[in-house]
């Protein structure tokens, strides 16, 4: 058997009320909805179950409401295998919500409340430090109070966890936390406000890995949606495709990305082939609707690698 590594993520759970319709309203237009789901979703929560899915041994330092919704996907995570005595339910706070729009090219534009996962705060992250300190990678996005994210990354670069940042939702970071990072996971957008680099073209994402390992980070990869990767290590970036599909919505395509790709790498699978794993794994979820029920699990990942 594979040997695994220990994984802990951190990060947002959200009820992902998902609208599917012809086209995004402008403003002040109203479009009628051709199907509506509430989807388990949350970045955190979505990278938590593509790991656990794909066979990692995760624990999962988050919040939830003191409601249903919360409750019902704790239980749903302890199925998917993930460790959740980590996730606190926090008194007289709703479970954060997104409200999605996709139209019918399969596009999503996003609206969050983030609820609970605003409780995540530097105190509730510190009484978690041991779950951090004994794993070997710390996985975590930008849902969550950056103060926490900042506190999570220094408690595990002291204790020699590896820190692997996943910049979404976009936003400029201080030197600070890059300095931290030992694997930064953009997509194009992200990578453009990380470093103001425009990434549309290889030469770009090129320039951008290189303001990122300027910074302090070794390993770069630029997810480019149906492009696949940018990866940036040892002085050495290269594209590596990612798998022809068609499409039903991209919904945490980069989460599945993420968690599948740290799964790979606690596994000691080279960085080239974790990245072809999680390619799999992300583009098995952008055929199927939804967040957390479009994460596939490790066999349909194997089977789809055959
Ligand atoms: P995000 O979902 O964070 O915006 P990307 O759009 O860059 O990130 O997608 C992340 C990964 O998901 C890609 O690197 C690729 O592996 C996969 N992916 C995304 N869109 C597609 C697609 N249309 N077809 C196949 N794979 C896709």
């Amino acid at each position: 058997m594979t040997k695994r590594g220990k994984l802990a993520v951190l990060g947002s759970i959200n009820a992902d009320h998902i609208l599917n319709l012809a086209q995004f309203p402008r403003p002040g237009e109203t479009v009628i909805g051709k199907q509506y789901e509430v989807a388990y979703g949350g970045k955190g929560a979505n990278q938590a179950v593509a790991a656990g899915r794909a066979g990692a041994d995760v624990t999962f330092v988050a919040c939830i409401g003191s409601d249903d919704i919360g409750r019902q996907m704790r239980q749903q995570f302890n199925r998917d295998g993930i460790n959740v005595t980590t996730i606190e339910e926090v008194e007289g706070e709703a479970t954060g919500v997104a409200l999605i729009y996709v139209n019918k090219e399969g596009e999503n534009i996003i609206g969050i409340y983030a609820g609970a996962n605003g409780a995540l705060t530097p105190e509730r992250v510190q009484k978690q430090w041991q779950i951090i300190a004994q794993a070997d990678a710390l996985l975590m996005q930008l849902e969550s109070p950056i103060e926490s994210v900042q506190l999570a990354a220094e408690i595990a670069v002291k204790n020699r966890c590896k820190v692997i940042l996943n910049p979404a939702p976009a936003a400029k970071l201080s030197d600070k936390l890059l300095a931290l990072v030992d694997i930064i996971t953009p997509n194009e957008t992200e990578a453009q406000t990380l470093t103001g680099i425009d990434v549309s073209d290889d030469n770009g994402a090129a320039l951008a890995a290189a303001a990122l390992h300027k910074k302090g980070i070794a390993t770069v990869i630029i997810t480019l949606g149906n492009r696949g990767a940018w990866l940036s290590e040892g002085g050495k970036g290269k594209k590596i495709a990612g798998f022809k599909v068609s499409a039903v919505d991209t919904i945490a395509a980069g989460d599945t990305f993420n968690g599948a790709l740290i799964t790979a790498l606690l596994e000691a699978q080279p960085l080239d082939e974790a990245i072809i794993f999680a390619h799999a794994a992300a583009a098995i979820a952008v055929t199927r609707s939804g967040a957390q029920p479009s994460v596939p699990r490790r066999e349909e990942i194997d089977r789809f690698l055959q």
